[in-house]
């Protein structure tokens, strides 16, 4: 029998046009620039882009004082976490870990990282961010959250070889990555997640690194976090974190690398010759101290640079705004240099960077052809008045609540601000509960 939005036993495709609307293009030198136009939607693709299209469409969207975007892109995070913000606040990483966030995490039931993961859903998805990475455990849950959310997430089982059993952890993962790589529709992929050097030891990255090969996924982990990791490693091996992890055959992989905060100039050098893709975490790495990456210098070699938030207790929200913003006032106060980061590189760094870093190859710009992935920020707000330069306004003075439509695959997610997939009143109910749990001893 077909359904609703079937015909003849096959799934007719919904479209959506959204007229005059001011429009995010990259020209072949990736260079930004905004022009008003319709932009068609069939199914999960943007069918055409231009002036004043001929099409019908099952939904037509007003554009007028609109900029559409592709979606924003968190390239690191730990969504779940979302159950401990403002649990655990100015401490320096080794006691944030193993004296309040370790011993809570170990209390966890695959309930609890559901109602987190909805809970950082709701957020990310109110704040324009339609594609995110994530590393944690109880996966199975969190994937079963982002198939109702109808965001798009590249999901990794958190693996940590220093306690517990390795292999079996391994075998976790990997029947994880063959259980839902590719699933919900596309919208889920799957890495391998080693923690970090400091939990992995070599011999554990390679068996890791033969997984991932075998399943032809990327890699998801942290690295050159603290400077007190780079010297614990350099005392273990002799060698710095990157070293080590290109010696254990890591970086030959798709590599997504958040932080790396601290590195020689031949550290950078060797993440430029594999292709590794870096997550810059400004608002973590400030939070917890652990210093600010070389990013300027990063994009001057040519080394991709996403954006992250990192988990919501080490920062402590999902925001990529104010990441934008961090990433592009942070680089030009402490060099002493106006110029570092611009507005341009930070709204790339969140677009069309996060989502190469995520592996997503379809996704990131606004284009026929491409997988519609599409925010709307409305600008009928003094914040964002005069309309002079759209990139400017987004990265220093637009926020999350500018943020009006949210378009993942095809589908309308969030529309005026309302989450169309997600219940707020009883995930606040779930979340309040359980974190209290937890947090009590
Ligand atoms: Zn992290």
């Amino acid at each position: 029998m077909a359904g609703k939005n079937e015909i003849g036993g096959r799934k007719r495709k919904m479209s959506i046009l959204i007229k005059n609307v001011s429009i995010l293009f990259f020209d072949s030198e990736e260079e930004l620039s905004f022009s008003e136009g319709d932009v068609f939607v069939k199914g999960d693709i943007i069918e055409s882009v231009g002036k004043k299209l001929d099409v019908e469409a099952d939904v037509v969207i007003d554009g007028r004082d609109k900029v559409a975007l592709p979606g924003f892109v968190n390239a690191h995070t730990h969504a779940a976490m979302a159950l401990f913000r403002g649990y655990a606040d100015d401490l320096p990483l080794d006691i944030w870990l193993n004296e309040k966030i370790w011993p809570v995490e170990a209390k966890l039931t695959p309930e609890d990282v559901y109602w987190g993961v909805k809970l950082a859903l709701l957020e990310m998805i109110k704040g324009g961010i339609t594609a995110y990475g994530d590393m944690y455990f109880f996966m199975d849950e969190e994937a079963e959250a982002v198939t109702e959310a109808g965001i798009r997430a590249s999901l990794s089982v958190g693996l940590i070889a220093v306690a517990g059993d390795p292999s079996q952890k391994l075998r976790e993962a990997e029947h994880f990555v063959s259980r839902w790589n590719g699933e919900a529709e596309g919208r889920i992929t799957a890495m391998f997640g080693p923690h970090a050097p400091y939990t992995c030891p070599p011999g554990f990255l390679k068996e890791v690194v033969s997984a991932a090969k075998q399943y032809g996924v990327g890699i998801h982990t942290h690295l050159a976090e603290t400077k007190k990791e780079v010297e614990d490693i350099y005392k273990l091996y002799g060698k710095s974190p990157v070293e080590v992890y290109e010696e254990a055959g890591v970086l030959d992989l798709h590599v997504l690398a958040a932080h790396c905060v601290h590195m020689t100039s031949r550290d950078m050098e060797i993440l430029k010759n594999h292709g590794v893709f870096v997550v810059h975490n400004p608002q973590s790495n400030l939070k917890l101290g652990s210093g600010i990456a070389p990013v300027p210098e990063m994009l001057k070699k040519g080394i991709p640079v996403a954006l992250g938030t990192d988990g919501a207790a080490s920062n402590n929200n999902l925001d990529i705004f104010e990441e934008m913003r961090t990433a592009a006032l942070l680089h030009k106060g402490v060099n002493l240099n106006p110029t570092l980061v611009t507005a341009s590189e930070a709204l790339k760094m969140a677009t069309i960077w996060g989502a190469e870093a995520l592996g997503l190859k379809n996704v990131g710009k606004i284009e026929p052809g491409k997988k519609a992935d599409i925010v709307l920020l409305d600008f009928n707000s003094p914040h964002l008045q005069p309309k002079i330069d759209h990139v400017a306004h987004i990265v220093y003075s637009a926020g999350s609540a500018d943020v009006d439509t949210v378009i993942v695959d095809g589908k309308i997610i969030m529309k005026n601000g309302k989450v169309l997939t997600l219940d707020e009143e009883k995930i606040y109910q779930e979340v309040q509960k359980r974190t209290q749990r937890l947090i009590s001893n």
